[in-house]
């Protein structure tokens, strides 16, 4: 794995550079714990890309096959929301690996998560969208990223 930093932005080589990427975003705030990497059925690992920070949620549909997902919990807020699509703001693209880092409790419940996401083209990482948790049971969403 190796990020550059060099740049305005950071710049992932490979979609697991999303983990240290939401590491270091996520420091002043809740800390991230976890980590996992968005995989289509298919297997491929690109998504068009579509989140409301505000409301807190985001669906990925797969740049490949098509098939649609919503990240963690975000069916449940996805009605009342305005999501916006994601675009590279270096070069434009609009497919992006993503992954999710989750803050959690000592208990393992989660706290806080954070949608990241890594332009397929150029690599440049970001976080587009991130919300409270704070339920329980709430692990399970880990294996709904
Ligand atoms: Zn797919
Ligand atoms: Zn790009």
């Amino acid at each position: 794995m190796a990020i550059d930093k060099s740049g305005k932005w950071w710049v992932g080589s490979q979609p697991e550079d999303l983990k240290e990427y939401l590491e270091a975003y996520s420091s002043g705030g809740y800390k991230t714990h976890e980590f996992r990497l968005a995989k289509c059925k298919c297997g491929r690992d690109e998504f068009f890309f579509f989140a409301d920070d505000d409301e807190g949620c985001a669906k990925r549909i797969c740049s490949f096959c098509g098939e649609a997902h919503f990240v963690c919990d975000s069916q449940e807020w996805w009605t009342n929301s305005n999501p916006e699509e994601w675009k590279c703001a270096e070069c434009g693209s609009k497919s992006a690996n993503i992954g999710v880092g989750f803050s959690v409790y000592e208990d393992g419940e989660i706290r806080w998560l954070y949608v990241g996401e890594r332009c397929a083209s150029c690599g440049i990482l970001g976080c587009f969208a991130g919300w409270k948790v704070a339920y329980s049971p709430s692990k399970q969403l880990m294996d709904q990223v």
